[in-house]
């Protein structure tokens, strides 16, 4: 760590969705340029009001604790008592001027983002930079593969899930991930308008609602190690086949830290491609979660080719579709409260969590857009203020899959009944009864039914429907026949 002046040269490292120091192209980068030119790394992130009003409440949440690991991992590498993260919460090209007329700025590097209104900004400020005689260059630190490296046979990008993995899985594999730098040449700047940690204003307001997300993850790069390594070592093994049961701990629970960038796919691929050379017989479980890795692919590699994911479904036919406005429905299932078990189950889970198991996202997926008719942008929004993993690749993707409306979607007319699937994926009750507490003691054959149960049943476990849980919002089977109208009315209307 050195007092620094205005003429040392100064690489900047801009952290946005790369929260982490292994294996972060950027980082490295800005370390050799540092090394190579006498000069320091000043690590950077900005808050850019343009770009990330649609961060959501538990997203935030999240970041304020990655931003805090990242800063202590940093002054700790530098051994530093300092904060060596500079914060910013401004416009990203106006924090760039006001660096550049103050400082010896000589480089600037960052891991890419994909959706359109980042990649706006970030070739405009590449461009000005460049003008301005400042090194510049992007990489790719999010994904396995670049959106624009795969292509169909015809050049074209893919529409179909599977065709799209199989052309990634004929490319050479990832490159291996790299190791953190060992030292990173920082210096004790305090820069300008940088602001601290508190002044980003990411803590939930008006009262602390995500007080139960730290029982469930530890955000930050060791976290997200940790969360690998246990995967790895005591559930992959039983990933296959129990990954679809939200009443096990069966999956790696890795969203959110792949959300940030607290770890890179490269180094999950690698770790579960280790397992399968290491387990002979164990290649499918690997390939399965692989395979998963490789859906995160597809959703960035729709979202930079897609107009505008998150509000334009993909098929034009959709774009009249006859949604119904139900604020009260819509607030019953933001709320648990709609009366099916496992949806209300779901529901409770990610408002307590910041998390839902994938099967219960598609569940209460369904029964919001399909039964309750409701427009999947509804959904997509409420999910992106409560998720802490919501990405704008794979959230806007997955509502635009339940929806019927985006790509490789199941077709419209498929329709979850929640009852089934809950007997199914739950069949015991444990998930039920862990987030629905008020069903506790219903027996196993009226869990996911607990309308269909003997007066005496209910008596007997304490339910009193409609009034210590509420009676189903809609008639499934009427729910079920209203979509398949809706669905034949925008065919109609489409021609
Ligand atoms: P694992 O099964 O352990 O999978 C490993 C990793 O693969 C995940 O961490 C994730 O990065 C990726 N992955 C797994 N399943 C999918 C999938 N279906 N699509 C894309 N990537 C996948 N995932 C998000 O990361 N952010 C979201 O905002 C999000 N919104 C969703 C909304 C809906 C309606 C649905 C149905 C799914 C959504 N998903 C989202 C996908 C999926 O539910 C989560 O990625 C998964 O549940 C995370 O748990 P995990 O880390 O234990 O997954």
């Amino acid at each position: 760590m050195s007092a620094v002046s205005a003429v040392v040269p100064i690489a900047i490292i801009w952290f946005r969705n790369d929260l982490r120091l292994a294996d972060n192209p950027a980082l490295n980068a800005a370390v050799k340029w540092a090394e190579k030119n006498n000069g320091i790394v000043l690590p950077v992130f900005i808050l850019d009001p343009v770009i990330d009003p649609q961060l959501g409440g538990a997203t935030r949440w999240w970041l304020e604790k990655s931003l805090a690991r990242l800063d202590a991992a940093l002054s700790k590498t530098a051994e530093m008592n300092e904060k060596a993260l500079h914060l910013f919460k401004s416009d990203a090209p106006t924090v760039f001027d006001q660096l550049q007329a103050n400082y010896r700025i000589g480089a600037v590097f960052w891991n890419r983002l994909y959706d359109k209104a980042s990649i706006a900004r970030d070739t405009d400020i590449k461009s000005s930079l460049r003008d301005a005689d400042i090194e510049c260059d992007s990489f790719n630190g999010q994904l396995l593969y670049e959106p624009w490296e795969i292509k169909t046979g015809a050049g074209t990008d893919f529409k179909v899930f599977t065709p799209f993995w199989r052309a990634c899985q004929k490319l050479p594999p990832p490159v291996a991930p790299n190791k953190a730098p060992k030292s990173i040449p920082l210096g004790d700047l305090k820069l300008a308008r940088e602001i601290d940690l508190a002044a980003l204003d990411l803590s939930p307001k008006p009262f602390d609602w995500a007080a139960g997300f730290g029982k469930r993850f530890v955000p930050g790069e060791q976290g997200a190690l940790d969360q690998l390594h246990s995967f790895i070592d005591d559930r992959l093994d039983d990933y296959a086949y129990l990954r679809d049961r939200p009443d096990h701990l069966v999956t790696s629970e890795l969203s959110p830290h792949l959300r940030f960038g607290e770890i890179s796919p490269r180094q999950v691929w690698h770790a579960a491609n280790h397992y399968a050379d290491a387990h002979p017989g164990k290649g499918k479980t690997a390939s399965k979660f692989m395979a998963e890795l490789g859906w995160r692919e597809f959703s960035h590699h729709v979202l930079f080719h897609a107009k505008d994911l998150k509000s334009v479904p993909l098929q034009g036919k959709f774009a009249n579709f006859p949604w119904i406005d139900d604020p009260n429905a819509l607030k019953h299932w933001q709320r648990g409260q709609t009366g099916f078990p496992i949806v209300d189950a779901g529901m409770r889970e990610l408002w307590h969590t910041g998390y839902m198991h994938n099967r219960v996202r598609m569940i209460v997926g369904s029964i919001l857009v399909k039964h309750l008719l409701t427009d999947w942008r509804n959904g997509l929004a409420w999910f992106d203020d409560t998720l802490v993993d919501a990405c704008p690749a794979n959230n806007a993707f997955s509502w635009q899959w339940i929806g019927g409306c985006g790509a490789d979607a199941s077709p419209y007319f498929r329709i979850f009944n929640p009852v089934l699937q809950g007997e199914k994926f739950d069949p015991d009750g444990h998930y039920v009864r862990q987030w629905v507490p008020e069903l506790a003691d219903m027996p196993t054959r009226y869990i996911h039914k607990p309308w269909d149960a003997p007066a005496l049943a209910l008596k007997a476990a304490g339910v009193d429907l409609g009034r210590t849980y509420p009676k189903p919002l809609i008639d499934l089977k009427q729910g079920r026949e209203r979509a398949l109208n809706a669905f034949q009315e925008m065919k109609r209307a489409a021609g």
